[in-house]
């Protein structure tokens, strides 16, 4: 059986991440993907500034490529009130198809190997890893990242509550040509039970992606209809949706998309980015996470790799703390925010607050940020 020190499973942004971070310091590691790279993904993709240093210092540049550079927020109510204000730190605008393919490109300059395969096990015993894919390839190491995303089949495998619980949310996204979006803006519009983001991606098209509950999609459970009937009774997204032309065959959506509380270690596993929690994606804040999340996993990991005396335990609690040190009051933010933005009545009154402090938006946002990851 092949042996790698560190297994990482799943190479979107958290473990595209982990795996450049972990060569660049010496570490074998194997990424095993279900997917062949490039793909569309369901998310907003607005990026924090936040990761643009150290995503630097992994080799990869986010001021190249076309990609576009977000400095202002715009937010409006169902009824069409709305605010604008600077983002505090701001942030870029790239398709998660170009983003992971950038990552992905710079893991196979640097020689990382990956496995294109769903894995279905991961074992652990005698102080190692054994990790199976579909086909009944079997590889060992001393270290698994599990950086899988929201929900796969292996949560269930490892026995995770969250995966028992039903979540009630839905994300949908599709491209746009829609040539008077301004490059600068991310603009976030609210309709009856859920909320979409707007923003322009490196190759001029817009991005239009949206969270929803079930119990409000599920009157039209069909896309089209609930754009034109629900979506739509957003006045900006009623301009949008009239005089944007879509560019996607069909919108891609992902269901059960939940906001539980998730272990960030399970089984020894170390889980990175939405494998250890997924942050409301109001706040515009995932991806960040993703790719902060799998650099304190790969520090942590490293130390112990290097350092006899580190023991395998003392790392799991040192990541765990640092986890919920950088994480947690973000995704409690998060939460208290998304619950205000879709109660129709106090996001008016949020709004009109908002409006006579603009400081206050910028305070909001910032809780739901973090520093530049250096
Ligand atoms: C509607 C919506 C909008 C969002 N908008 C934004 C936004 O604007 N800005 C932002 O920063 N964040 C946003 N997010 C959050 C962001 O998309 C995620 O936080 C981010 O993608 C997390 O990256 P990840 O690497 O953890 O997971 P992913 O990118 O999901 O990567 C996981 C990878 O694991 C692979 N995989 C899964 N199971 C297996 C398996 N068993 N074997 C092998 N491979 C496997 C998958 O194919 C996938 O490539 C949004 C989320 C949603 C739901």
């Amino acid at each position: 059986m092949e042996y790698f020190e560190v297994i990482i499973v799943g190479g979107g942004l958290a473990g595209l991440t982990a795996a450049l971070h972990l060569e660049q310091n010496g570490h074998a590691v194997l990424v095993c993907e279900k997917q062949q790279y490039p793909h569309h993904k369901v998310c907003g993709e607005y990026v924090s500034a936040e990761v643009v240093p150290y995503l630097k210092k992994l080799g990869i540049s986010l001021d190249a490529h076309n990609i576009v550079s977000i400095d202002t927020m715009q937010l409006s109510t169902v009824s069409g009130k709305s605010i604008k204000g600077k983002l505090p730190l701001g942030g870029k605008g790239i398709s998660r198809y170009a983003l992971d393919n950038l990552l992905y490109e710079s893991a196979l300059k640097r020689n990382i190997p990956f496995v294109f395969e769903n894995v279905t096990n991961i074992q652990f015993a005698d102080d190692q890893f054994e990790v199976r894919t579909a086909s009944g390839n079997a590889f060992s190491a001393k270290m698994v990242i599990g950086a899988y995303g929201k929900r796969s089949n292996l949560d269930k495998h490892l026995n995770r509550p969250f995966f028992r619980k039903k979540s009630h949310w839905l994300g949908i996204k599709a491209h746009y040509a829609y040539k008077d979006f301004p490059d600068n803006l991310v603009a976030l519009h609210t309709f009856e039970g859920g909320y979409g983001g707007l923003s322009k991606t490196e190759t001029g098209a817009v991005n239009f992606c949206y969270l929803v509950s079930y119990r409000s999609f599920r009157k039209e459970n069909d896309v089209h209809g609930f754009n034109e009937k629900v979506v739509a009774r957003n006045p900006f997204l009623c301009a949008f949706l009239e005089n944007a032309e879509p560019l996607f065959k069909e919108p891609l959506a992902i269901a059960q998309v939940s906001f539980e509380a998730k272990e960030t270690v399970k089984e020894h596993i170390i889980m990175c980015g939405d494998s250890a929690g997924l942050i409301h994606p109001l706040c515009g804040n995932g991806m960040a996470m993703a790719i902060h999340s799998a650099k304190l996993a790969s520090e942590q990991i490293h130390c112990y790799l290097t350092d006899s005396i580190f023991d395998r335990d003392i790392m799991e609690k040192r990541y765990t703390a640092l986890w919920k040190q950088h994480f947690g009051n973000r995704l409690w933010m998060g939460r208290q925010l998304q619950s205000l933005l879709l109660n129709k009545k106090l996001s008016h009154i949020a709004l009109g607050l908002a409006t006579r402090s603009p400081g206050l938006l910028r305070y909001l946002i910032k809780q739901t940020h973090g520093k530049p990851i250096l």
